[in-house]
Order: C-alpha cells, then structure tokens, then sequence
C-alpha cells in the first residue's frame, strides 16, 4: 500500500449566475487553474446542458407537450450528429480508452460508416462541408439519413456511451412522435425549444486557423479519423476557456474574472 499523498489538480471556484431566456442559472463550479486543453472543461459543459435541457423539458410540460423520447427508439441516431472539434478530441480519446476487443468492435463500426459514406459519394460533402457557412445542413442531414447508418455507439436501440454523449444529442429531445424521427423532412418534428444552444457556443470556442468567426462542427461519425489527423490546440488556463465559453453562450462580456481560489 502506498504512503504518497494523493494530489489532485488546483482548481479555482468560478461563481456564475446567467440569464438564460426565462430562467436563471446560478451555481459555482471548480474549474482547473493551470494550463489545461479545452476538452478537460467538456464535464462542466455536459453538466450545463443537462441543466439547459431540463429546464426547458419542465417549461414544455408547463404547456402540455411531453418529450417522447425514450430508451429503445434510436430514429434519432441515424441522423447526421455535430460535434464540436473538443468533443471529436474526446470521443477519440473515450474511443482509445475502452478495453480490446471492445475497441477494435467501435472503430470497425467507424470504419464501415467511413466506407458506406465513401461509396454513396457522401464522404466528400462532409469532409468539405464542415463550416456552418458551407452548403445547405438540412439537405446533407437527409441525404445523409436515407443511407440509415447506425451511430457507432449505437447498441440494442440504445446509446452506449450515455454519459459521455455529444452535447447535440443531449440537446436533441421531441415532443413529436417519436416515429416521425424516422422520417426526417416527412413530418414535422418539434424539438423542445431551448434558450440557448450550448454546443454551438462549444463549437464556437475552437479556435479558427483562418480566424473568422463562425463555428466549425464534425460529424459524429467522422469524429475519430478527424481527431487523429489534426493537432489539439494548445493547453489554456482552465478560468480563460470557462469565461470564453460563456462569453459564446450568452453573447456578452464578462466583466469579472472567477470570484475565489480554492481546490486542492
Ligand atoms: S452518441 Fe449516443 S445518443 Fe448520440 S447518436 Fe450516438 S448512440 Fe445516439
């Protein structure tokens, strides 16, 4: 048994209170003071989600619409998912971190979708259309469903990384019936209405190359083979990529740095 003391990371406490349309946001977070890459915040984000969307669930029930999602139906996960380049960075690295043969299985899964995209002619318009100011999302998300790939971590009709989800999929719940999700551009499918996006505002904190300003996204399934052919950006101080990100998700400037150091 070893004797050496444990250590975990300094973290400061970063205290926030957001207006988020008709709801406010208020909590206080630990975030990692040092230099840390983008995706080490992706926890504290998934976690605001999770509260953005449960929010927003409550104010749908307030008006009578209740979500028909449920565990089994996977319509949803057939369709083209956007990703954030952190996030790409973490399913990439959630991929490498899972037990062989496990591994082998998912990125095979990755590897077929590549293939099946490459033959229908698909791959290239996802490759090339990744910006946000690219061609038409709405035409490639269906020309994408009808090939009906499967999401890698799709298993029995269900997702196998729930946790570890993408931020769009969280955000993505209806109040439609939950079939018309098998027919996207058939039927009108109303998703619960959220006051902001937060993957969107994630997609936003990568730094662009070129320098302008619109989000970048990745598809889901072009996650892996995306991340590994592109270098992470460099580690940033954990304060400065929380306040950017808020910044992106309500539109505003922070005036006041995290309140108070704490951690260990
Ligand atoms: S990550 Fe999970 S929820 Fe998202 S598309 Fe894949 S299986 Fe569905």
């Amino acid at each position: 048994m070893s004797s050496d003391p444990v250590s975990f990371p300094p973290t400061v406490t970063a205290s926030f209170k957001i207006k988020l349309g008709d709801h406010c946001l208020e909590a206080r977070i630990d975030v990692p003071a040092g230099l840390v890459p983008q995706r080490f915040l992706l926890p504290i984000v998934q976690r605001l989600a999770d509260t953005v969307v449960d929010a927003a669930i409550q104010e749908e029930q307030k008006d009578g619409r209740n979500v028909s999602c449920r565990a089994g139906c996977g319509a949803c996960c057939r369709q083209l998912v956007p990703m954030s380049e952190t996030e790409a960075y973490h399913i990439r690295d959630l991929v490498e971190a899972m037990p062989v043969p496990r591994r082998s299985e998912i990125r095979a899964r990755f590897d077929a979708a590549r293939q099946r995209l490459a033959s229908s002619g698909l791959l290239e318009r996802l490759v090339n259309c990744r910006s946000s100011d690219g061609a038409d999302p709405r035409r490639l998300g269906i020309d994408y469903f009808r090939l009906g790939i499967p999401c890698p971590f799709l298993e029995a009709e269900s997702c196998s990384i729930y946790p570890d989800r993408p931020v769009a999929c969280r955000e993505y719940l209806v109040t439609s019936p939950a079939e018309f999700c098998a027919r996207p551009g058939v039927d009108p499918i109303r998703m619960i209405a959220l006051p902001v996006k937060i993957w969107t505002a994630l997609a936003a904190l990568d730094p662009r190359a070129d320098g302008t300003a619109a989000p970048r996204w990745v598809p889901l399934i072009l996650a892996i083979t995306w991340a590994d052919a592109h270098s992470e950006p460099l580690p940033r101080p954990g304060p400065e990529i929380l306040r950017e990100f808020f910044q992106k998700l309500t539109g505003k400037p922070l005036p006041a740095p995290p309140t108070q150091s704490g951690g260990g």
